[in-house]
């Protein structure tokens, strides 16, 4: 169990006067883009279903001041299975026996990235489980194969850790970003959800690593681990203020039957939300993705997020047969469609809620061309 928001579990009700005091914080959040440890512990403390819809507006609005209404449309490709990786949560950790394991060729990767740049992606989001399969030189053809085909893209990484060189190689054969959530910030609840051989420090060095070497940089956290609570989410929080990154990924946690952590109760769309809502309130310019987890959680949980700061969507792009087997969590949506169909759904999801689909190369907006620094 976690213990996280306790009063929107329990849909208790506020007096005025805390509502009064948790709308002021959201203001302030919103003004300075950042508030004590205390303030933010208070705002999770209290705030209940009757604040939220004031934090997602604001939030709203802040999205809208430095991007407006567009949603930026990245391809996935999921490239592999395999992770030598302990995160005790994750369907495909090297100790879940059962998983289905694949990885796809350099020709594979290539082919996906040529569709989906027929289908109008700019950006390719290159992810899969820490598999040393993918050596710096395959990595390094793979890059400089794909920006020679084409020019007018960015590549994100999501390869997890790795060290500097291999970052700095990358990133100098073409790589423009790299994800790596920190998934906590907390050190307790890092080692309560991760193998003794993974290092709460390493994870640190490794996003440190990756902003120092010029990536736009992506970090983000899990919303309602076992055992979280709302002092593990104020140290999220102050972390990324102080990390300052130019993409933030914010999802629920999702149980998986097949991991060391089954049988827990999964997270909550409303508290995820809450996090993205406050993530863009004081990381402004960041990008949030809306992410597919929480379409998993609620066939509306990507629009939704839209209206709680999110501003980018990843559809995915890997070759459908392969799609089941990328099961980091359970029940995962659009496993069975095509690139095309995703990319049709994504739009009309994206319209319905009257935002713009966006499909230029979509960098942190402080990089964009003509962006005033
Ligand atoms: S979360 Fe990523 S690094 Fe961790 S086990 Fe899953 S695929 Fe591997």
């Amino acid at each position: 169990m976690n213990a996280i928001l306790p009063k929107i579990k329990e849909y208790s009700q506020n007096t005025n006067e805390t509502t009064i005091k948790i709308k002021v914080l959201i203001d302030t959040l919103y003004n300075n883009q950042r508030l004590e440890k205390s303030q933010y512990k208070y705002i999770l403390d209290n705030i209940t279903e009757d604040e939220t819809e004031y934090l997602y507006q604001k939030a709203f609005e802040a999205k809208m001041k430095h991007y407006k209404n567009k949603v930026y449309l990245r391809g996935l490709v999921e490239i592999s299975s395999y992770c030598s990786q302990g995160c005790k949560y994750c369907g495909i950790n090297a100790f879940v026996k059962d998983a289905t394991r694949y990885r796809l060729t350099k020709e594979e990767i290539i082919d996906c990235c040529e569709g989906g740049y027929i289908l109008g992606y700019r950006t390719f989001v290159i992810q899969g489980g820490e598999d040393r399969f993918y050596s710096d030189e395959l990595m390094i053809d793979i890059i400089k194969t794909l920006k020679s085909k084409f020019e007018d893209i960015r590549i994100t990484l999501s390869l997890g850790e790795r060290n500097y060189l291999s970052y700095l190689k990358l990133y100098n054969a073409g790589a423009d970003r790299y994800l790596l959530r920190h998934e906590t910030a907390s050190k307790r609840l890092y080692e309560h959800l991760h193998h003794d051989f993974m290092s709460f420090e390493k994870r640190r060095e490794a996003l440190a690593n990756l902003k120092k070497i010029g990536y736009q940089v992506g970090a983000g956290f899990m919303v309602g681990s076992p055992t979280q609570t709302n002092e593990d989410l104020v140290e999220d929080l102050l972390y990324l203020k102080d990390l300052d990154p130019h993409m933030v990924g914010i999802g629920p946690y999702l149980c998986h039957s097949d991991t060391e952590l089954k049988g827990n109760d999964s997270g909550t769309l409303t508290e995820t939300l809450i996090m993205v809502a406050l993530v863009r309130l004081q990381n402004q310019k960041a990008l949030l993705p809306s992410t597919t987890a929480l379409g998993t959680l609620d066939k509306k949980g990507r629009e939704k997020a839209l209206h709680a700061g999110a501003n980018v969507m990843m559809p995915n792009i890997s070759p459908t047969k392969h799609r089941e087997a990328y099961e980091i969590y359970q029940n995962k949506i659009c496993t069975g469609d095509t690139s095309v169909q995703c990319r049709g759904c994504i739009e009309l999801r994206i319209k319905s809620q009257k935002h713009q689909v966006d499909l230029g190369v979509g960098d942190y907006i402080d990089l964009q061309e003509g962006a005033i620094k």
